[in-house]
Formats: structure tokens, C-alpha cells, sequence
């Protein structure tokens, strides 16, 4: 025989469940669950989650709201990606480009048939009255147009192409419709070579300063124009040396 009725323990069993009866009350759960099988079946729903039907509009929300988040993400991913390997193509196209070259590679030949070179130091002038780009003092030289077989320009064509370049990024500016400036040096000593080349009948034309910067010019290139490389300031030294030496000092 039951102490209590079946109503009673399951208004209790909420309680129960949550531990939030008493001692005395529990006990006395727990006895009628004992015996009561219909408060145990209770009691076994009362744990089993509850799950919300979802209905179909809803779903369909939550799918398509999931679908675009997961779209925006896979987008980032392919921006993020983008972005790194552009850059990554940009560095190493401009490491690639700044390479150091040999001298064949900038002119495509080895050879002269004949080589005129010119050598001035400038001084600026720090009078009054004058503007900066004026000079007081000129030393100039010349190598005239001398055999390409001869010592000089032998000289010359071997210290070329001992040399390494580095072509200047600005050169990039020349496959653009806006053409280059010629690069007339930094500094106030530069040297000037023209060299003429049986192998393309044409002349190279090139100019060097003291700190190495060179404009390198040949008319049978792709784009024919100025085109700017970094050398060693030691090359300079040398041409300079081999000018001062086989060439003319002018009055
Ligand atoms: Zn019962």
C-alpha cells in the first residue's frame, strides 16, 4: 500500500531532481519510487533533455545564416592568401631583378671596335652670384676614338666585365608609357664611354660616377633608353686611372 499519493511525490519529483529537497522529503521520494513504478517512469522523462522542434523555416534560417559565415570566411581565406603570396611575388621579383649582373648580360657582347671615353672633374663654385648647378673648375680628359684591339680600351673592356651590377628598380619605369630621365650622376666626377660594337653597328653609350652609379645606354635594345645600375665606386678608380693615363689632358 502506498503511504502517499502518486500526485503528491510528483509534484516533489522537480525538487527531487534538482536537489533541492529536504533530507525528510528525499527519503520519502526515494521510498515511493521504490514501490512506484509509475513515478520511476515520471522521473525517467523528467531526465531525458528536451529538445525544441525546430520547424523548417526556421532551419532554413539558421542553414542559410551558417552557409554566408562559413562563405565569409573561406572569402577571407582567399583574400588573406592573395595578399601574402602577391607580396611574396613583388619581393621576389624585385630580389630577381636587382640581381648582380655581368657586363655581357647588360650589353649582350663582349666586344668594341673602337672605344671613346672622357673623364671631368667638377668643382662646384661657392661665390656670389652664381647658381648651384654652375662651376668653377673643370679638369677635363679625353680618350679619343681609340682601336678596340689597342691597350686602352683593352683595359677598359676588362674592367667592364670584371664589374657586377645591379640594375636599379627605376629601370622598371622605362616599360611604362612614362620614359626615363638620364641619370647624369651624384657626383661632381663622372666618366663618359662610347663604345661601338661591330657585332649590333651601333653604339653603347655609358656614363659612371665616383660613387658607382651608371647609366648604361644601347640602341638595340627591346627598349631602347637609359637604363640605371649600381657598380662597385672602385670601377671608377680604374676607367678613371686608364683615361687619365692613355688619354688627353684638355687646356
Ligand atoms: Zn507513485
Amino acid at each position: 500500500m502506498k503511504e502517499i499519493k502518486c500526485e503528491v511525490i510528483r509534484d516533489l519529483l522537480p525538487l527531487y531532481e534538482d536537489n533541492a529537497a529536504s533530507e525528510a522529503t528525499k527519503e520519502l521520494v526515494r521510498k515511493h519510487l521504490a514501490d512506484c513504478p509509475e513515478c520511476r517512469e515520471e522521473l525517467r522523462k523528467m531526465r531525458v533533455p528536451v529538445s525544441l522542434p525546430v520547424d523548417e523555416d526556421t532551419q532554413q534560417v539558421l542553414d542559410k545564416i551558417r552557409a554566408r559565415r562559413e562563405q565569409r570566411a573561406r572569402n577571407k581565406r582567399i583574400a588573406i592568401i592573395s595578399a601574402v603570396s602577391a607580396v611574396m611575388l613583388i619581393v621576389l621579383f624585385c630580389l630577381w631583378y636587382t640581381r648582380p649582373r655581368s657586363w655581357t648580360n647588360l650589353v649582350r657582347t663582349e666586344e668594341a671596335a673602337s672605344v671613346f671615353a672622357s673623364l671631368t672633374n667638377m668643382r662646384p663654385y661657392f661665390g656670389e652670384g652664381k647658381i648651384p648647378s654652375d662651376w668653377d673648375y673643370w679638369e677635363f680628359w679625353v680618350l679619343d676614338e681609340v682601336d678596340g684591339d689597342g691597350p686602352a680600351a683593352q683595359l677598359i673592356l676588362d674592367a667592364l666585365s670584371k664589374g657586377s651590377y645591379r640594375a636599379s628598380l627605376g629601370n622598371l619605369r622605362n616599360y611604362t608609357p612614362f620614359p626615363q630621365d638620364y641619370v647624369n650622376g651624384k657626383s661632381a666626377c663622372s666618366l663618359h664611354l662610347s663604345m661601338f660594337t661591330q657585332e649590333h653597328q651601333a653604339f653603347i653609350s655609358v656614363g659612371l660616377d665616383s660613387l658607382g652609379q651608371m647609366t648604361v645606354y644601347t640602341s638595340w635594345d627591346t627598349t631602347p633608353g637609359f637604363f640605371v645600375y649600381q657598380t662597385d665606386s672602385a670601377l671608377f678608380d680604374t676607367l678613371a686611372a686608364v683615361i687619365q693615363e692613355y688619354g688627353e689632358y684638355q687646356e
